[in-house]
């Protein structure tokens, strides 16, 4: 059995907690995962009732609103809808475009780029001013090993350079606020069985050392240490979690 000081450091109860784009997928799980911490939550997502039933199946008190990340004055609705900042800032909203070549076109640069990486911005900005403000905070973004290598199959230019924005962002708030009482880590998947996987590809298992993609509690996990005080002494990380991949 684990050591009680060892369980309190991962405990989450009496913080509040916010995940973005956590109507299914890793933002889901993500939520469950906080939730089981025992923080309270507020899920958000584009699709309301989506985002409305998640809550409702992650636990009875669960919020639910609608947010677009890549929508400032949206970011900005959803911080004056809550009122109070979260402790917790889960920037996991995210979208790939498949088939990107290099003739990608106006649109899918700026859709990807506005959600990824604009929208990590935007959020940061929002909740981060403030819980600088405040004196205390935490955020934990959601990055890729696209944000390091070029991967197999493809994830076409925008992906990857909002990826390693969002790496890049992840530090550099880590520093702006590291005296103020924020941490600012991220997670950099690898392939994970969701939505945006759901194209059969043998090469992404081919090419990842463990043999299988991975699920979506364990990145899950790894978001809940960094969320938490098991975490203190870290800041401006990014973890990757991805069966090895990037190892090769
Ligand atoms: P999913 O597509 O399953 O879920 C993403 C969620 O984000 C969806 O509910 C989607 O809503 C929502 N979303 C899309 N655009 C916006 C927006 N503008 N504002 C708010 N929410 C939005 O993807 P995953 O769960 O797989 O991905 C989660 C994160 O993990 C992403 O950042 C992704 O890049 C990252 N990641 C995923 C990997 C994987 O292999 N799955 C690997 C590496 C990183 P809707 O359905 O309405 O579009």
């Amino acid at each position: 059995m684990m050591h009680p000081d060892l369980m309190k450091c991962f405990d989450l109860t009496g913080r509040s907690a916010l995940v973005t784009g956590s109507a299914r997928g890793i933002g889901l799980e993500i939520a469950r995962t906080l939730r089981m911490a025992g923080a309270s939550l507020m899920l958000t997502d584009l699709d309301l009732d989506a985002t409305r039933k998640a809550a409702a199946d992650v636990g009875p008190d669960v919020g639910a609103l609608r947010c677009d990340v890549s929508d400032p004055q949206s970011v900005r609705d959803l911080a004056a809808a809550i009122g109070a900042c979260p402790d917790i800032l889960i920037n996991n909203a995210g979208v790939g475009r498949e088939g990107q070549t290099r003739d990608t076109s106006d649109d899918d640069w700026r859709f990807v780029i506005s959600v990824n990486l604009d929208g990590v911005f935007y959020c940061c900005r929002t909740f981060g001013a403030a819980m600088a403000e405040r004196g205390s905070g935490n955020i934990v973004n959601i990055g890729s090993m696209c944000g390091f290598i070029v991967t197999k199959p493809w994830g076409g230019p925008a992906y990857h350079a909002s990826k390693a924005g969002v790496h890049m962002l992840t530090k550099t708030f880590a520093c702006k606020w590291a005296k103020s009482g924020v941490r600012v880590n991220a997670v950099a998947p690898g392939y994970i069985a969701t939505n945006m996987t759901s194209n059969p590809n043998p090469t992404r298992v081919e090419l990842t050392p463990v043999g299988r993609l991975g699920r979506t509690e364990e990145i899950a996990n790894v978001v809940q240490f960094l969320a938490s005080d098991a975490s203190s002494y870290m800041t401006g990380a990014v973890l990757s979690v991805d069966g090895g991949y990037t190892s090769w």
